[in-house]
């Protein structure tokens, strides 16, 4: 039988990319806010609907670079959960911050917002949620208590890129937002990442950061590192931008098809369709839940048959070995993750995958 992959990664008509990349011969300009850089940054401000975009080489390297922007002292805490890919807990350490880590909720599995305050001391200075599969943290809650205790908000929205609430797009909550630009992400440019956000008081120095910390062609205001997207990532971004609309549109029948058949079935939780959410359709989670073969056995007899599901989010960034120094780090802190992580499989998704193989796939599951 034929592999299915957990994902596949959109791509424009190969002629189309090719057209794009073309005047590149021509510039030479190759990198360093390129003429394609620019055109890939106000194209997305408009189609986020935000103020100022700042494009990054990864994802990873946006999300660092946002929170090193706000100069937070050295030690002060960050509340975040541990319930992500360990980008998110990295960014915050490789700050000189402490990680805090709240639990999530049982239905969307983002950051359970009636524990956030409890963890506030007088060194919290930021909350890092993490939107996830395409749901949406509560932002209107954590956006009221981060104004009400005076708290920078900065989204790990990696997963929910073009996700609205409201009518609003995902990149105007709290402060700012990340997104990833990575290839298997809904949008991708291969490689690459964003920053969105209001304050036009931080474009200049976060395209400083990205840029060695260089602000005048003889002057270095910050300590920054490198991390600024190529010309040739910006026309990948381009490219998929036209197709976006109908990729996502594509992910949404496979997901509906998914929910036909899986949904209901005893001891197999899906994910809560939340309400006033457009979402992206980015993943497609099911907690196994008391279901005749747990987690392990599934993902197992799913292998056998050349198809990869990903333990996804497993383990916890709280527990990995980097963080075993780290005080604040215990999985027992958070148990709501720690059974959602033991019990979840996220399930191949992507455009173009057939309605047969999503057949094929519940098939195995339900035996
Ligand atoms: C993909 C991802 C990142 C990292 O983004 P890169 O572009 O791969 O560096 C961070 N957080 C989450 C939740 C992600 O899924």
């Amino acid at each position: 039988m034929s592999q299915i992959n957990v994902t596949r990664s959109s791509m424009p008509y190969y002629e189309e990319y090719c057209e794009e990349i073309k005047d590149l011969w021509d510039s030479r300009w190759l990198t360093n806010n390129g003429s394609k850089h620019n055109d890939l940054q106000h194209k997305l401000e408009a189609y986020l609907d935000v103020p100022h975009v700042t494009l990054f080489t990864n994802g990873h390297l946006a999300l660092e670079t946002i929170i090193a922007a706000y100069e937070f002292p050295q030690g002060s805490e960050v509340i975040t959960t541990p319930y992500t890919f360990v980008s998110t807990t990295n960014a915050i350490s490789r700050n000189g911050l402490v990680p805090v880590f709240c639990d999530v909720n049982d239905h969307d599995y983002t950051i359970d917002v009636s524990k956030i305050e409890s963890l506030i001391t007088e060194k919290t200075v930021a909350i890092v949620p993490v939107h996830v599969y395409g749901n949406l943290c509560d932002v209107e809650v954590i956006d009221a208590i981060a104004k009400k205790r005076g708290l920078k908000v900065i989204y790990d929205a990696a997963h929910a890129f073009a996700v609205k609430y409201k009518g609003v797009s995902s990149a105007n909550f709290g402060d700012a937002s990340m997104f990833s630009f990575h290839a298997t992400k809904v949008f991708h440019t291969i490689e690459g990442g964003a920053v969105c956000f209001k304050d036009a008081g931080i474009v200049e120095k976060l395209n400083a950061l990205k840029n060695f910390g260089i602000d005048s062609p003889e002057t270095c205001a910050y300590i920054g590192g490198n991390a600024k997207m190529s010309e040739f990532q910006a026309a990948m971004g381009i490219c998929n931008l036209r197709h976006l609309s109908g990729e996502i549109e594509k992910r949404k029948k496979v997901v509906e098809h998914y929910r036909e058949r899986l949904l209901g079935i005893e001891g197999i939780r899906l994910s809560v369709i939340q309400k006033n959410v457009e979402s992206n359709y980015a993943y497609f989670p099911v907690v196994f839940d008391g279901y005749k073969y747990d987690r392990d056995k599934v993902f197992a007899k799913l292998s056998e048959h050349n198809i990869t599901a990903r333990k996804y989010f497993y383990p916890l960034t709280n527990s990995f070995e980097c963080y075993k120094n780290c005080e604040t780090a215990n999985v027992e802190q958070t148990p709501v993750a720690k059974y959602i992580a033991d019990r979840v499989l996220t399930l191949p998704l992507y455009a173009d995958l057939a309605p047969e193989d999503v057949d094929r796939i519940c098939d195995i599951i339900l035996n």
